[in-house]
């Protein structure tokens, strides 16, 4: 089909291939680690895990920098493992989940968590605070096939060297299969679709010039600084 001018794609590069997985939609998912709600004020036994999303044009691929972005002063770090999605469907049981996941990646949900406090304030949207410009850089993915199926794994990230966050896959309230049921529910998922699946304890502003290092066990690293 003939279309006026072409789209950039978005796409990951996957560890072992000269393919790169092309993004189609990205989700995510909202206080997954209970020491995480607790540090942003909810109480995880009282309020369920929830979804909000970014546009593809929000993935990056670091290549050893991010920029920081505009309307902020007070950029927030959240270090997640990433799901890489080559099938879909509606309403999907747990085990017809597991057989969606390609790949996995480490990812950052970067958060203007001063407008992200303005939006919960006023009742307004998440999407400033959340979906802008290079708000979620990815790694290398590593395949299923490779990897196998993940449910634990140590998942950090380190700021100019010093600790900031720390958890385990272990830790999640929904787990990855759960987590692509239930968002199944609410859309017909498809392949290309990616899931940030929330971020433990420890998160914290970031400054022009920082050192960015997350990792996930079993999955990989990502690296890079703001710029
Ligand atoms: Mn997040």
């Amino acid at each position: 089909m003939k279309t006026v001018f072409e789209l950039p794609a978005v796409t990951l590069p996957i560890r072992g291939s000269d393919a790169r997985f092309p993004v189609g939609r990205v989700f995510c998912v909202g206080r997954n680690y209970a020491e995480h709600a607790k540090e942003m004020g909810a109480d995880p036994s009282r309020e369920a895990p929830f979804f909000f999303s970014k546009p593809a044009s929000a993935v990056w691929v670091p290549e050893g920098e991010v920029p920081y972005p505009s309307r902020t002063a007070d950029l927030h770090h959240e270090a997640e493992l990433v799901v890489a999605l080559h099938r879909g469907g509606l309403s999907l049981t747990p085990a017809a989940a597991r057989e969606c996941v390609y790949a996995y990646g480490v990812g950052i949900d970067f958060t203007r968590r001063d407008l992200q406090a303005e939006a919960k304030k006023l009742g307004r949207p998440w999407d400033t605070a959340k979906g802008f410009d290079a708000s979620g850089p990815v790694s290398e993915l590593v395949t299923v096939e490779d990897r196998g199926w993940l449910d634990k794994g140590a998942i950090s990230l380190t700021l100019n060297g010093a600790p900031r966050q720390r958890g385990d896959l272990s830790d999640m309230i929904w787990k990855v299969d759960e987590i692509i049921a239930e968002l199944s529910t609410y859309y017909t998922l498809q392949a290309g679709d990616i899931i940030f699946t929330g971020t433990p304890a420890g998160v914290g502003a970031v400054e022009r010039g920082d050192v960015v290092q997350a990792s996930i066990d079993g999955v990989g690293r990502l690296e890079f600084t703001l710029v």
